[in-house]
């Protein structure tokens, strides 16, 4: 740290990304990448001709996304606003709605990022444990305090039913309640809020291009709410960089958007794998959460979360572990391919064969 460093940001703890490895021949299942490439339409959009404009500043207010957003979800151009990946969705509202010092609650096992966002901005935040299975016990969310949700959450893979999400809206009249949808599209009818918005003028929902849309790397995220909360988030934005998406990923997620079949063969494939890996790790004797999303999270009796981080990294398969006290008996599997899921299973048969027999 150098000594110009300011004292209110000297004791940040920054987010910590999962591994992003050099090396090719690693099967990459610790970031909830999608395996899939994007849509072939973005290839189309994104072509020599879009390159050569990169001379050229991009729309600031990138009408043409927003629109086709609004239209796929039935709103009004003015109830969107497109981000940098929703990770700036997400910051512009912890510094839009949560910096006034009353309360922002959010789940102790959650996204995090969340607390990060919440000290960077000098919120006061309280985070709420979950029940002893990971679900969300909404009473504890119903106190009239800010509240951030993602759902269905990471790393459980639980999601709540809208009509919960419904009674925290109507519960907390005063405060913006942050839904983080990034995992909606993985998750069954019924889960994400979007049929609620016309109703809650206090209900926001961020989601992502990174997860079903396979853009993680164009970095594209977006908030849907009622158009007073859209142009709070704006004023934030405009004040920070208005320029935030390049013309690229603007273009890359008009295509995307336009290719709802494809889209939809992408999660469909994804579920299937999820439900093949799941009943093979229950198989091979794991605990594993029924999940929502494109990731698994998982335990084995016999080895810790490090231990099996550790010996599947050896094999050159990378999974996510949170080494902290409710979550280090786990590791979090990203759904990649049938290929990429069999190579995991046979590397876990491998790891977890071998001990048993050393126990004898
Ligand atoms: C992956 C993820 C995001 C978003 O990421 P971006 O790539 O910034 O859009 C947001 N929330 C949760 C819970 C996530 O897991």
């Amino acid at each position: 740290m150098s000594r110009f460093f300011s004292p209110r940001l000297s004791g940040l703890a920054p987010y910590t990304p999962g591994e992003q490895p050099r090396r090719q021949n690693v099967i990459k299942l610790n970031t909830n990448e999608n395996p899939y490439p994007p849509s072939p339409a973005v290839l189309d959009a994104v072509n020599r001709g879009e390159v050569e404009k990169l001379r050229l500043y991009p729309d600031p207010t990138a009408a043409t996304l927003c629109d086709a957003l609004a239209a796929r979800f039935n709103l009004s151009p003015a109830q969107v606003m497109v981000t940098n990946g929703s990770d700036d969705a997400l910051a512009f509202a912890f510094a839009a709605f949560y910096t006034d010092g009353a309360p922002v609650r959010f789940p102790d096992i959650t996204y995090g990022f969340y607390p990060v966002f919440a000290r960077l901005f000098g919120c006061t935040y309280e985070e709420i444990p979950l029940r002893e299975d990971f679900s969300v016990d909404i009473e504890s969310f119903m106190q009239n305090t800010g509240v951030v949700l993602a759902n269905p959450n990471a790393p459980s893979g639980l999601a709540l039913p809208a009509r919960e999400i419904e009674k925290i809206a109507r519960a907390n009249p005063d405060r913006v309640v942050l839904v983080d949808e990034a995992y909606a599209d993985f998750a069954e009818e019924g889960c994400s809020a979007l049929p609620l918005l016309d109703r809650f003028e206090n209900l926001l929902i961020v989601g992502t291009f990174s997860k079903s849309y396979s853009l993680a790397g164009a970095r594209l995220g977006f908030a849907l709410g009622s158009k007073e909360l859209i142009a709070d988030l704006q004023t934030v934005r405009n004040s920070f960089n208005p320029y935030s998406i390049n013309r690229l990923t603007l273009l890359a997620g008009v295509a995307a958007l336009g290719d709802r079949a494809y889209h939809a063969s992408c999660v469909e494939r994804i579920k299937a794998t999820r439900a093949r890996l799941t009943s093979a790790l229950r198989g091979m004797g794991f605990f594993v959460i029924e999940s929502s999303a494109n990731f698994v999270f998982a335990r084995h009796g016999q080895f810790s979360g490090a231990s099996l981080y550790a010996l599947l990294r050896e094999k050159n398969i990378l999974v996510r572990h949170f080494d902290r006290p409710r979550t280090g008996d786990f590791i979090r599997i990203t759904v990649g391919t049938d290929e990429e899921t069999d190579a995991l299973t046979g590397a876990l048969k491998s790891i977890i064969g071998g001990n048993t027999n050393a126990q004898g």
